[in-house]
């Protein structure tokens, strides 16, 4: 699995940090996103499927 943002997407709503916290986080001067890691480990997959699932802009986008 590998991730990908569009950061002209992210609306800061934090929705994915509060579903995978290991591996998204937000940027401190405007809440947008920042991948932490870009290829998580399997234990993380189910997190980051409700990440973006929880997603309002489809900002997230997952290569399999
Ligand atoms: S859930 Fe989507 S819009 Fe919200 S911070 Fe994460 S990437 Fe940005």
């Amino acid at each position: 699995m590998h991730i990908e943002i569009d950061d002209r997407l992210c609306c800061s709503s934090g929705n994915c940090v509060l579903k995978a916290p290991v591996v998204f986080d937000q940027q401190e001067a405007d809440g947008v996103v920042r991948v932490r890691h870009p290829l998580p480990p399997a234990s993380e997959y189910q997190r980051v499927r409700s990440a973006v699932a929880s997603c309002p802009t489809s900002a997230i986008r997952l290569i399999e």
